[in-house]
């Protein structure tokens, strides 16, 4: 199976409830490497472009309130079939559908604030890596 990168961000709840550490210990005793990583905060115009997929979406203005409220974690991951064990990782969106133990179930409170972002194609691991970070920021 090839090694490749997916794009993850510590939501701002993740962040706010003191969850930083617990949920990199989780991803990287998982076995994913760390190729990138930052504290930073999105505007309202990011938020609205990363997005953008969702834009006519009924909880849309909620989920650009939510993820500009306050600092993420941004990070690019590395790993054989890293996009798929990333989503397995994380778990169902809705942290009540999500399996014991991934990481929505342990530190998500609702469908909307849940913790963590994972990419969901390799084509768009690539995309929001790049939308986060430049290349001599990826190691
Ligand atoms: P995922 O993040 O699991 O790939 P989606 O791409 O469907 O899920 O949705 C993107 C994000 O939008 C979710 O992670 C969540 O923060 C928010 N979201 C999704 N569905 C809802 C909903 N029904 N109500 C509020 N927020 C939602």
């Amino acid at each position: 199976m090839a090694t490749n990168r997916t794009f993850t961000m510590i939501k701002p709840d993740g962040v706010e409830n003191g969850h930083i550490g617990a949920i990199l210990e989780k991803i990287t005793a998982s076995g994913f490497r760390i190729v990138a990583m930052k504290l930073t905060q999105m505007t309202k115009a990011d938020a609205e472009a990363f997005y953008a997929v969702h834009n006519e979406r009924p909880f849309f203005g909620e989920l650009v309130e939510f993820m500009t409220r306050g600092p993420i974690v941004a990070a690019i991951l590395e790993k054989e079939n890293a996009v798929a064990d990333f989503r397995t990782l994380i778990g169902a969106t809705n942290p009540a559908d999500a399996a014991e133990g991934t990481i929505r179930a342990l530190y998500a409170t609702s469908v909307g604030e849940n913790a963590v972002h994972g990419s969901d194609s390799d084509e768009n691991a690539a995309i929001e890596g790049a939308f986060h970070f430049a290349g001599r920021e990826m190691f």
